[in-house]
């Protein structure tokens, strides 16, 4: 175990090592993130997992084959969410995410009522990554703190694994 802190009502715990299953689901979303710019959107993926560790939905980024700036997985997994799930089944379903969730997706996901975050990189790791394309500022945790229920965020793992997905990719 790392440490762990709460972050208003965000419970951010930092492991050293996902589970076998967990780490199968968080490859999965760096394969989603690869498929992403294969299609030529940036590299982004997510998927979520119900309680018993099954697949429910999955989504990949397309904001630029969709031209919307919206088009983040992690906010089209959360409308998933909500329109498909009691508030106690998404209390009791993951989003592993290839990166942590914008400002945006964060929102959305509260909105859902989801109860848990895996992701692979960090937004501090995706700013390295894509020098020269600042992020957008609010980071994803502090939306997320700001909810009125506990959420549990768990992250970054698989650094070199997500990283190699966006290599060369914000230079170009
Ligand atoms: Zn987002």
């Amino acid at each position: 175990m790392g440490h762990a802190r709460t972050h208003g009502l965000v419970s951010v715990i930092r492991v050293t090592e996902l589970d076998a299953r967990d780490e199968l689901h968080l490859r999965r979303a760096i394969e989603l993130s690869r498929q992403a710019r294969t299609a030529g959107d940036q590299p982004f993926g997510s998927l979520l997992v119900g309680q018993s560790g099954e697949v429910l939905a999955e989504d990949v980024n397309t904001e630029h084959t969709e031209r919307d700036i919206t088009a983040h997985p992690e906010l089209k997994l959360a409308r998933w969410a909500g329109r498909k799930l009691s508030l106690e089944e998404a209390a009791a379903t993951t989003m592993f995410t290839s990166c942590e969730a914008c400002a945006m997706c964060s929102g959305a996901i509260l909105a859902s009522g989801l109860g848990r975050v895996v992701y692979a990189l960090s937004a501090p790791q995706l700013d390295e990554l894509r020098r020269g394309s600042p992020g957008k500022g609010v980071r994803g945790i502090d939306v997320l703190a700001q909810g009125d229920r506990p959420i549990l965020v768990e992250g970054p793992f698989l650094l070199e694994e997500a990283a190699a997905e966006h290599s060369g990719y914000w230079l170009q």
